[in-house]
């Protein structure tokens, strides 16, 4: 039997080594797309990208600074990106077959394992803020097509029209692609995907955040969905990991590549370096698909392997220094 002085000296030290187990220095990571190709990028076009990469992780960093969750860093971190036009995703958001948008988004927080995605919705600017209403104000976790706009107007989001999602490069590119498609076998192509964003954070309590958003690949099928909203696939956070992945969604979702990561450091004692790299590296090339993920854990480790020529990425350090990255060197 103990004495109440051993107890509360037992609760006391509980107490005080779960508030060092949640003391961390905030990090924040972001990508805006995985398959970028040198000779494609002109200097206007990575001005643009850094600017965008910039803005969202100066906006997201300062939540983290003042204290705040990591759940709302990565939503204002990608709803950024999305604004941007810079990037696959909102107001870049790339056109299907039929040239239409199609946007995909999830958002998942780490601490508590609940999770909130889109897919296939038309008229919402900022598919990451619908995923976390999802998350937030549904008993759901995935809402897709006409329910999900309706559950937009629901919360307040106002309808944007077509135009709003229509510029002229993304216009082109999906014509190269009917050409291509045209020209080639359509079962060897290789889908264009790139542009995609997505963000990872640790918040000061030590909590981790995930969320991806998309427009999907290029010339996709009415309907198709990709990887970027299904939680585990493309989008996943636990208490000690967050992965957020861009490439070719089929792949991640057969390899379920995101929570294949954290299961890989849970349950195999893997670093972070290590388990992001082997699925990257090597699940996913070996399945035929390629991409990167930027993934984060609860010391504050980041990864951000990528088997394609370059990723847009970038990350605010635990000494909060700006960094972003488009190829291996810079
Ligand atoms: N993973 C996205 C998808 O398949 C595309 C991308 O990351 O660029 O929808």
């Amino acid at each position: 039997m103990k004495s109440p002085w051993h107890r509360a000296f037992l609760a006391l030290a509980c107490w005080g080594a779960a508030a060092v187990a949640q003391a961390a220095t905030p990090i924040l990571v972001v990508h805006g797309g995985a398959g970028v190709i040198a000779r494609e990028i002109t200097p206007e076009r990575e001005r643009e990208v850094r600017a965008a990469l910039a803005l969202a992780l100066q906006k997201g960093y300062a939540i983290l600074k003042a204290g705040g969750a990591s759940l709302d860093a990565v939503s204002v971190a990608i709803g950024t990106m999305e604004d941007s036009g810079a990037f696959n995703a909102g107001r870049g958001a790339v056109f299907n077959h039929d040239g239409r948008n199609e946007l995909d988004a999830a958002i998942m927080d780490g601490a508590t394992l609940r999770a909130g995605a889109v897919a296939n919705v038309h008229t919402v600017k900022n598919p990451i803020l619908l995923a976390r209403a999802v998350l937030e104000r549904s008993p759901h976790v995935m809402l897709v097509g006409e329910g999900a706009e309706i559950f937009a107007r629901s919360v307040g989001m106002a309808p944007a029209e077509a135009k709003y999602f229509y510029s002229e490069r993304r216009w082109q590119e999906l014509q190269q692609a009917l050409k291509e498609e045209r020209e080639k076998d359509a079962a060897s192509r290789n889908p264009p995907h790139h542009g995609t964003v997505g963000a990872v954070a640790l918040d000061a309590r030590g909590r981790l955040a995930a969320g991806t958003s998309t427009g999907g690949i290029t010339n996709k099928r009415y309907g198709r969905v990709g990887d970027s909203p299904i939680i585990g696939a493309g989008t996943y956070a636990d208490s000690r990991c967050a992965v957020s992945a861009t490439g070719w969604g089929e792949y991640f979702i057969r390899a379920t590549a995101a929570r294949d990561i954290c299961a890989r450091m849970e349950y195999r004692g893997d670093t972070l370096a290590e388990a992001a790299r082997a699925v990257v590296m090597d699940v996913i090339p070996r399945l035929g698909g390629d991409g990167g993920v930027i993934a984060i854990d609860d010391k504050g480790d980041i990864a951000t392997p990528y088997d394609t020529q370059g990723m847009f990425r970038g990350w605010v350090d635990a000494g909060g220094n700006a960094h972003i990255a488009i190829f291996a060197q810079k």
